[in-house]
């Protein structure tokens, strides 16, 4: 991303500095969308094709399901590798950006809820920990609600169960230490020594969806899945309630109209506009945002709204302290 667009990247992880690295930007069907590419429209879909003609690494319309991996620096600089969601596409976002950033590990996970798109891939996480025939590693934290719990142990139940049935033999599964946590900006809880705020949102009027609101030095707040915002977590993260943010990351999936479940577009620019965040960067976008061209008339935006506001895409690594 370009300096001028007020968003920062930067490739070197050797600056020792606290990172955060979009290693999904994508809605839960991911793009390239399969259908435009197994039964292409005429004209054939712009930003789908794009996946057949460029390497997912140089296409910033490669988007896995969304996914953001905190590079947290300490004051000793030590890193801990802090992950929140693992969804259906975790190993592809493995392979091609832990590999790139010289990510070794992930030192805890944090679940924003439990749909497909952000829990799908918990049986992969075993490809991150050390090798242990019998299991015996230390477990890898990870924090949800209790109603995410109670979801995750029917999906995965051989990821929850504690011990061995009698005469179960052992098979080598992902080693997860469950940590419940509450759906109240109030009560906050520390992974790999960073604080995390919960940010209860509406993601569908029937449904809480967890963002987080962490960093001292920087204030961030991320929230991937929101179709409205409880008046209480909107004044948590307002430049007119408890303090403006540094960073809002928030979710945006269609670019025009409404939809019942997440914002598109206008409400997603809405809320930004509301908010007042020192600058923003939109997330869960399907294959109706094409990364340059949209992001060409953000830019007009934010000229106009005085909020510098982008499109992230997969690969985005922005340094900054925590
Ligand atoms: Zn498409
Ligand atoms: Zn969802």
């Amino acid at each position: 991303m370009a300096a001028q667009d007020g968003i920062c990247s930067s490739d070197d992880n050797r600056d020792g500095r606290s990172a955060l690295i979009f290693v999904g930007t994508g809605c839960s069907s991911a793009v390239p969308n399969a259908m435009c590419l197994i039964q292409p429209s005429d004209p054939p879909c712009h930003v789908c094709s794009q996946a057949l003609s460029l390497p997912p690494d140089q296409n910033p319309n490669y988007r896995c399901n969304t996914s953001l991996l905190i590079d947290y620096c300490r004051s000793d600089g030590d890193h801990r590798y802090i992950l929140i969601d693992v969804g259906k596409t975790f190993r592809e976002q493995v392979l091609r950006w832990f590999t790139r950033y010289k990510i070794p590990r992930v030192d805890s996970i944090i679940l924003t809820h439990e749909h497909a798109d952000a829990v799908l891939g918990l049986d992969d996480i075993r490809a991150v920990q050390p090798f242990s025939p019998a299991n015996d590693i230390d477990p890898t934290p990870i924090y949800l609600t209790h109603f995410a719990m109670e979801s995750i142990a029917v999906k995965f139940p051989y990821l929850v169960q504690k011990k061995l049935k009698e005469g179960q033999e052992v098979r080598r599964v992902a080693q997860l230490d469950w940590r419940i946590i509450e759906e109240c900006c109030e009560t906050p809880f520390v992974a790999s020594g960073l604080q995390f705020f919960p940010l209860p949102v509406i993601h569908g009027e029937d449904y809480v969806c967890l963002g987080y609101l962490f960093g001292e030095q920087s204030r961030i707040a991320y929230i991937s899945d929101v179709s409205r915002f409880p008046s209480s977590t909107e004044h948590f993260i307002s430049k007119d309630g408890a303090g403006q943010l540094d960073l809002l990351i928030l979710d945006t999936l269609y670019k025009k109209g409404s939809h019942n479940v997440h914002f598109c577009l206008p409400q997603t620019l809405e809320a930004v506009k509301r908010i007042c965040p020192k600058q923003a960067l939109f997330i869960g976008m399907t294959h109706e945002f094409d990364h340059h061209r949209d992001n060409k008339f953000l830019v007009e935006w934010s000229k106009q709204e005085g909020i510098p506001v982008q499109l992230a895409h997969d690969g985005l690594r922005i340094p900054l302290d925590l």
